[in-house]
C-alpha cells in the first residue's frame, strides 16, 4: 500500500484545501430547516440578470460542441466596455483561475509571492501549489501596508497580490498609495490588482473617496495585471467567469498556460448578456448600498464594531465566542462566514444580501448575543 500523501508534491503535501461559504441545501439537510438565508459567499442577492438567463436558454442545445475557446464574443464585449484590446485580455474559469494561471505562468517552485496579512485566500493557496514562498506580510488596519510590501520585496519575488477592495476585511487603498506602490515596485514583478468588487467599489453611490481604476495605470505599469470577475455584482457566480486585463505579452503567457476551453459555453454567452444589462447591474449597486447601510445600522444598535468596507459584505466583531455565534446562527437558518480560517477569530463575514434577508440576519444575530453573553 502507497503512502499518497507521501507522494505528493511537496506544496500540495502541505495545502489546506479553500473553505467555501456552506451550501443551503447542506444546511436544509442538517438541521431540517426549509427557509435558509444564505450571506456567505458575497453572492448577488437578485440573483442572475433576466438577459443573461435568456441568453443561457436560447443557447442550451448547442452543449454538444465545444465552446469558443478564444471566446471572441465575449472578449469584444469586454474590450469595447473597459476600453482596452482584446489582445490584453485573458478569459479564466472565474478570476480564481485567472489568479492562479498568473502564478503558474510566471512562478515556481522557491520563487517569493507576496500577498497581504487577511487577504483573500486563494493568494497563498496558489503559491503553495506549486511549492512557491508565500509571504505574508502584516496588514494595517486590517488593510494592506503598502510600505511593508515593498519592504519585503525581494530579488526572488515573482508576483505580489493586493486586493482592491480585500476580502474578507473590506479595506481599499485609494489611487496615490496604490499608484505610488506601482512607481516603486521593480518592474519584472508582476503587480495583480484584484479587483473583484470594482464595480461595487467604484460607483460614486457607495462613497468610496479616490476609489482608483487600475486598468488606467496598465500603459504606465507593464508589469500590472488587473483582475475582474462576474461573480459579484454581475450575479454569476455559479457560471465561473473572469478575466484579467495585462500588457499583451502578459496576456500571451496567460492564454499559453490556460485549459483550451476554460470557460464553458453557457458562461461566455451569459456573461456577455450581463454586461450589456445595466439596468442590472445599477439595481444591483444600488441594493448594496442601501444594504450596507442597514447592516451597519445594525451593528450600532448593537453595540458591535464592524470593518467599514467597500464590497458586498462587512466583517463584525462578534467577540471571543464567533465560532458559537456561527453556529448559533446556523441553527437560526441563516449562513455568514466565519474568518478564524483568516486569522480573525473574532469577527464574522456577511454579505449583504435582500433588505429582508439582512433583516433576518439582524434579528438571528441580535438573539444569538444574548444567548451567548449569558
Ligand atoms: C470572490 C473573489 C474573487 C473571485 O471570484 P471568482 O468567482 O473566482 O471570480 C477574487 N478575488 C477576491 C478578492 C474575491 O473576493
Amino acid at each position: 500500500m502507497s503512502n499518497f500523501i507521501e507522494l505528493a508534491a511537496p506544496g500540495v503535501k502541505a495545502l489546506k484545501p479553500y473553505q467555501p461559504g456552506k451550501p443551503i441545501d447542506e444546511l436544509q439537510r442538517e438541521y431540517g430547516i426549509q427557509q435558509v438565508v444564505k450571506l456567505a459567499s458575497n453572492e448577488n442577492p437578485l440573483g442572475p440578470s433576466p438577459l443573461a438567463v435568456e441568453a443561457m436558454q436560447k443557447h442550451l442545445t448547442e452543449c454538444a460542441r465545444y465552446p469558443d475557446g478564444n471566446g471572441f464574443h465575449l472578449k469584444n464585449a469586454l474590450a469595447e466596455h473597459l476600453n482596452v484590446a482584446t489582445s490584453q485580455i485573458t478569459l479564466g474559469n472565474g478570476s480564481n483561475d485567472v489568479l492562479e494561471l498568473i502564478v503558474r505562468a510566471f512562478a515556481t517552485a522557491n520563487d517569493e509571492i507576496i500577498f497581504s496579512q487577511y487577504a483573500f485566500a486563494v493568494y497563498p493557496l496558489a503559491a503553495q501549489a506549486i511549492n512557491a514562498k508565500a509571504v505574508e506580510v502584516p496588514a494595517k488596519n486590517w488593510g494592506h501596508d503598502l510600505d511593508a510590501m515593498l519592504d519585503a520585496v525581494s530579488s526572488a519575488t515573482k508576483v505580489i497580490f493586493i486586493a482592491n477592495p480585500n476580502n474578507p476585511t473590506g479595506t481599499w487603498l485609494d489611487g496615490q498609495s496604490l499608484q505610488g506602490f506601482l512607481e516603486n515596485v521593480p518592474h519584472n514583478v508582476i503587480v495583480v490588482v484584484d479587483e473583484a468588487y470594482f464595480e461595487y467599489a467604484s460607483d460614486r453611490r457607495m462613497q468610496i473617496r479616490d476609489y482608483p481604476n487600475a486598468l488606467n495605470w496598465l500603459a504606465r505599469f507593464p508589469n500590472l495585471v488587473v483582475t475582474r470577475t462576474f461573480s459579484k455584482a454581475y450575479g454569476l457566480a455559479g457560471l465561473r467567469v473572469g478575466y484579467a486585463v495585462s500588457h499583451v505579452d502578459v496576456a500571451d503567457l496567460l492564454n499559453r498556460v490556460r485549459q483550451p476551453f476554460n470557460v464553458n459555453h453557457l458562461a461566455l454567452v451569459a456573461a456577455t448578456a450581463a454586461l450589456a444589462d445595466k439596468d442590472y447591474l445599477d439595481k444591483a449597486v444600488q441594493l448594496n448600498c442601501n444594504g450596507l447601510q442597514q447592516l451597519q445600522s445594525g451593528f450600532d444598535g448593537m453595540g458591535l464594531r464592524h470593518i467599514p468596507s467597500a464590497g458586498n459584505f462587512v466583517s463584525v466583531e462578534v467577540g471571543e465566542n464567533a465560532a458559537q455565534v456561527y453556529d448559533l446562527l446556523l441553527s437560526e437558518g441563516v449562513i455568514v462566514r466565519p474568518v478564524a480560517n483568516y486569522k480573525m477569530p473574532q469577527h464574522l463575514r456577511v454579505s449583504v444580501g435582500l433588505v429582508e434577508e439582512n433583516e433576518r440576519f439582524l434579528q438571528a444575530l441580535s438573539k444569538v448575543m444574548l444567548s451567548v453573553k449569558n
